[in-house]
């Protein structure tokens, strides 16, 4: 079977690698070339979880994927992912969100421990626990190297036999069918797969516009000084997220890549169109993470800024993945909504699309455009919960 796959993020890199492993012919493109700054895949780093609250798909597909990034790394781990575990701060009683991963993640034999607050206190004081009101540490997580491992991605890929094309891909629909060009030209295939992140919905308006959103993302790294170093290292500090119910979380990293220390808002409410917004931080908003750090981070207390990126969320309207064949052209499959959760599940999602198109295997439900009738309110995977 013939099949273009049209994007090198990771959910196009890993579909086009397994569909190529088992035996398809496969073309991949990318206007812009795998991991670059503008995709959601270009940033440095993403961070890899179990907890999922009550959604165990997620957890399942994030399982499958650390034995699919293990299989990837062969023995160059270390240039691709970082373990650290995650700490977990929850600023209410209520820690359902973490509790209610807690059974699954045990059974597939890793540890989520709440931990008293005395105890996590005196294990990391770089952090002030103020606030806080219940702490969880989950081992199995850690930092993936997001460009890095989507170039190792392409470049497996192109050693198992698939072609890879730099282009950009425009799409033409009306009543006769579907056309797409690369570069201007015909390009025809038993299947097209779109993993284009949020320009998916630039070439699919009439079915995307409505239930997806894209979302301006600043992140900052903050200088460590030298002498607090070691504090920030990831062998004395995990990645760590902040859960509010009543607001949009913070998370952030120990130094990695020589970068300094990573703190992110996961605020979705300032809209970006990926073409033509500047990519710039937005002063108030770095003033609120710079409040953010001076409490909860006191050491860095007026540390500057090492540097920044800014990047988009591609959101669906209720936070969950978007994987489902286009409805009038059932040969089209749409891959979209990764809703600023979906770079440590590129591997497993690849590899259930392959699947489907080769064995005939199914798609999730969950992920299917159908559930969009009934939705009115913006949601993410966080909230509300
Ligand atoms: C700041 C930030 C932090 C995040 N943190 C995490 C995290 O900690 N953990 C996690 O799991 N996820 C995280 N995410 C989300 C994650 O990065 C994304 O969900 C994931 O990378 C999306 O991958 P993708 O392949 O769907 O899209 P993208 O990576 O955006 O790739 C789309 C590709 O399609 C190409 N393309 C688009 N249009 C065309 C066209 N017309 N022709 C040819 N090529 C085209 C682009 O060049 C691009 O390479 C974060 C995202 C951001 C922005």
């Amino acid at each position: 079977m013939k099949i273009t796959v049209i994007g090198a993020g990771i959910w196009g890199c890993s579909t086009a690698y397994y569909l190529r492993k088992q035996g398809a012919q496969v073309q991949l493109v990318d206007m812009w070339g795998a991991g670059n700054t503008r995709s959601g895949s270009g940033g440095a780093s993403r961070i890899i979880r179990l907890v999922y609250g009550p959604d165990e798909i997620y957890v399942n597909l994030t399982n499958r994927s650390f034995e699919l990034w293990a299989e990837l790394f062969e023995n160059n781990e270390r240039d691709y992912y970082q373990e650290t575990g995650l700490i977990w701060l929850f600023s209410q009683e209520e820690a359902a969100y973490a509790l209610d991963s807690k059974k699954r993640i045990t059974e597939l034999g890793f540890e989520l421990e709440e931990v008293d607050l005395h105890d996590a206190s005196t294990a990391y004081h770089q952090i002030s626990f103020d606030g806080v009101k219940r702490v969880f540490f989950e081992d199995k997580a850690g930092i993936l190297y997001a460009s890095k491992c989507c170039e190792l991605m392409v470049s497996k890929y192109q050693k198992a036999g698939g072609h890879y094309l730099q282009g950009y891909a425009s799409v033409t629909t009306d009543n006769d069918g579907f056309l797409l060009q690369v570069n201007g030209k015909k390009i025809e295939s038993d299947c097209y797969v779109f993993a284009c992140g949020p320009w998916t919905r630039k070439l699919f308006p009439d079915i995307l516009h409505e239930c997806t959103y894209v979302s301006k993302q600043d992140v900052y790294h903050f200088a460590i000084p030298p002498q607090k170093l070691r504090l920030f290292d990831y062998h004395h500090l995990p990645v760590w997220l902040e859960y509010d119910p009543m607001s949009p979380l913070y998370y952030g990293m120990p130094m990695h890549l020589g970068k300094g220390f990573k703190i992110a808002y996961d605020d979705r409410s300032d809209l970006f169109d990926p073409d033509l917004d500047d990519r710039l931080p937005n002063a108030e908003r770095l003033k609120t993470a710079r409040e953010f750090v001076d409490r909860r981070f006191p050491l860095l207390r007026e540390a500057p800024i090492s540097c920044t990126e800014v990047c988009q969320y591609d959101n669906s309207m209720d936070g969950h993945f978007i994987v489902d064949h286009h409805h009038r052209f059932p040969n089209v499959v749409l891959m979209t909504g990764s809703s600023g959760h979906g770079f440590k599940m590129g591997p497993a999602l690849g590899e259930i699309v392959a699947k489907h198109l080769l064995k005939g295997t199914g798609l999730p439900e969950k992920f299917k455009l159908s559930r969009f009738t009934n939705i009115t309110m913006k949601q993410n995977q966080f909230l509300p919960y």
